[in-house]
């Protein structure tokens, strides 16, 4: 197990996150992203939209009506919103299946819904304060350890070069 523990002091900075884990993410990667409403997940989702090229003219809002949104990009983003969900059946329903883990890059936000079990970038928001958010990132499988080793060390190398 990888486990990453950082904290975030704005808006900007989880979109900056986001966008490094977008630009170093590949196909086949799952993202779940859990934290109460308001934590930031759909503003870290936005920023690895922007990290997988996908146009400006798509803006990412919360899937929260839809379920799933897909977004062309560098690869596929599919951006899933469980919030409404209940049952494995539904996630049936959105074609959840053939999607997670098998095509494009997958950002999950309310995984605890259908209690997924699958290997994924498991992301934990925790609201610290008005502009401050604790975030913890751990990864199992070797795809996923990969990855976050790779996001890591993308933003190390941000953190020196100033902005
Ligand atoms: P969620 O999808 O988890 O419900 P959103 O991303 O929609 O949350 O909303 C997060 C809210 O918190 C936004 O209004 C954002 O401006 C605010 N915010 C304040 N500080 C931060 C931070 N450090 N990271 C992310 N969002 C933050
Ligand atoms: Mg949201």
């Amino acid at each position: 197990m990888s486990i990453w523990q950082l904290v975030t002091d704005s808006p900007q900075k989880t979109q900056r996150l986001g966008r490094l884990l977008g630009e170093v993410a590949e196909n086949g990667t799952v993202v779940l992203l859990k934290g109460d409403l308001g934590a930031g997940k759909t503003c870290f989702s936005q920023g690895v939209a922007r990290g997988l090229e996908v146009p400006e003219d798509q803006p990412v809002t919360s899937p929260t009506f839809v379920i799933m949104n897909q977004y062309p990009g560098r690869v596929t983003l599919y951006h899933f919103d469980l919030y409404r969900l209940c049952g494995s059946d539904d996630l049936e329903t959105v074609g959840a299946e053939e999607v997670l883990g098998r095509d494009g890059v997958c950002l999950v936000e309310w995984p605890e819904q259908c209690d997924l079990q699958i290997p994924a970038l498991n992301v934990e928001f925790s609201i610290a304060s008005d502009e401050t958010r604790a975030l913890e990132v751990r990864a199992a499988d070797p795809f996923h350890r990969q990855l976050l080793s790779r996001w890591q060390q993308a933003w190390e190398a941000k953190a020196m070069t100033p902005t």
